[in-house]
């Protein structure tokens, strides 16, 4: 496999598949260029080695071609910004126009295309289908334009460039044209951006090869989107610790009065196997005993800790308590691998997020002693930069919904098309 260091991009004309899915404010401005950020060193590694970049991304979800709220052409003076070179913008990734572009670029040029998603053709979802269309429709639908134009689509954009990086580490789990079908037209030039490479060696580390004892703690809100992840994490893990709204699923699960919480009932069972398999697999299990409750949620609310097995019937669990905090802790403190994912309450209200500030305090500590930390899942990351200790742990994730399905199959598409 080549990697973007041992790579000769003089004269040749890189296309960057980027993650530039920035928010912007109602005038077009970027407002958190941290993905734009993320991305320069690639880019500017290839134009300091004497390449040409040509970059794209996509950006919300357009439902048209174009749809100029999700134009890319806002987000220029933020790339400029980062990048310190004039970016020149193509109107399209199709067309005449952005064809001319990318034949005529130069050495330490960079050209960015229009939003991938402005074709039905990148995601492979078909558009346009009447709203009573059955499901063999849809399919033919699909199938008809995952068989025609999306195959041009992919061609095309591979015809722009010599060589092919994948720095999109956000969109990796998904079976895109940019992500993943253009990779097999550059067999020997393809390779992953630094951010990618980060990305994938961080969470190799965890999964593959931990350093034990290695805990997984997982919050939030259902334990039906993390059912997946558990199990997986299950496989790899000493321990897990379950926090978050999904604590009340476990609870009333094993019979516990969980009052007007955030509760599945209908992942009674899946809980209880989820128990089952961490006592058969010799994973310790570890919820908080205790949860801090509130009569309404709000920063107004009136709150008292009780017992997580007997919660009033009017009041809500909404963060772990003091019994909580000092088990995670002290748990914590002894591990030397520790994958985060999911707050331990609803950390967004103040006074709803004391658990997780010490949840992240503790990962802070246990990192400063030596653990390796990885924090990741959008929630997360928010909670450890609200409480200002994004510094102060391994590695944070820039990719949610990758990061965890990298977690449960083990590989993601856009990874597996560099690499194999
Ligand atoms: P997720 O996207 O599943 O990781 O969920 C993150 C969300 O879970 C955050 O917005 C938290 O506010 C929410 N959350 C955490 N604990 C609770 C709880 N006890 N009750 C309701 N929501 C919670």
């Amino acid at each position: 496999m080549v990697s973007i260091d041992n790579y000769d991009f003089k004269g040749k004309r890189a296309i960057i598949r980027v993650d530039f899915n920035v928010p912007v404010d109602a005038a077009g401005n970027v407002t958190d260029d941290t993905r734009i950020r993320a991305a320069a060193p690639t880019i500017k590694k290839v134009l300091s080695e004497g390449g040409a970049v040509i970059l794209m991304s996509h950006m919300g979800r357009p439902k048209k071609n174009p749809d100029m709220k999700y134009t890319l052409e806002q987000i220029i003076p933020a790339v400029e910004n980062n990048l310190g070179v004039k970016v020149q913008f193509a109107g399209d990734c199709m067309g005449e126009k952005a064809a001319e572009m990318c034949k005529n670029i130069q050495a330490g040029e960079v050209v960015l295309l229009e939003n991938l998603r402005f074709y039905a053709e990148e995601e492979g979802k078909p558009r346009g289908l009447a709203e009573d269309a059955t499901k063999e429709e849809k399919e033919a639908a699909k199938k008809a334009l995952k068989e025609g134009s999306q195959k041009e689509f992919v061609k095309k954009l591979a015809s722009y460039a010599d060589c092919y990086i994948n720095d999109a580490f956000g969109t990796a789990h998904r079976k895109h044209a940019s992500t993943y079908l253009i990779a097999k037209y550059f067999p020997n030039d393809k390779m992953f951006g630094y951010l990618m490479e980060k990305e994938v060696k961080a969470i190799s580390e965890v999964m593959e090869n931990p350093q034990r004892p290695f805990c997984a703690i997982v919050g939030g809100s259902k334990v039906s989107s993390k059912i997946g992840v558990i199990k997986a994490l299950l496989d790899k893990c000493d321990s897990i610790i379950i926090g978050g709204g999904m604590t009340y699923t476990f609870a009333g699960a094993l019979g516990g009065k969980v009052g007007k919480s955030i509760c599945e009932p209908d992942m009674h069972p899946v809980a209880l196997e989820i128990l089952e398999m961490a006592k058969a697999k010799g994973v310790k299990f570890l919820m908080s005993p205790d949860a801090l409750t509130c009569d309404q949620f709000s920063e107004e609310a009136n709150t008292k800790e009780s017992s997580v097995m007997d919660i009033d019937p009017e009041w809500e669990g909404v963060d772990i308590g003091a019994g909580g905090k000092a088990a995670f802790r002290e748990h914590i403190l002894e591990c030397k691998t520790i994958l985060w994912n999911g707050p331990v309450g609803v950390f967004e209200i103040n006074k709803f997020s004391t658990g997780s500030k010490a949840v992240a305090e503790a990962i802070a500590e246990a990192t400063k002693k030596g653990a390796f930390s990885l924090i990741g899942g959008g929630d997360s990351v928010a909670c450890v930069n609200k409480f200002g200790l994004g510094d102060e742990v391994s590695y944070i994730s820039t990719g949610g919904g990758a990061l965890l399905e990298y977690i449960e199959f083990g590989d993601l598409p856009g990874v597996a098309a560099i690499r194999d």
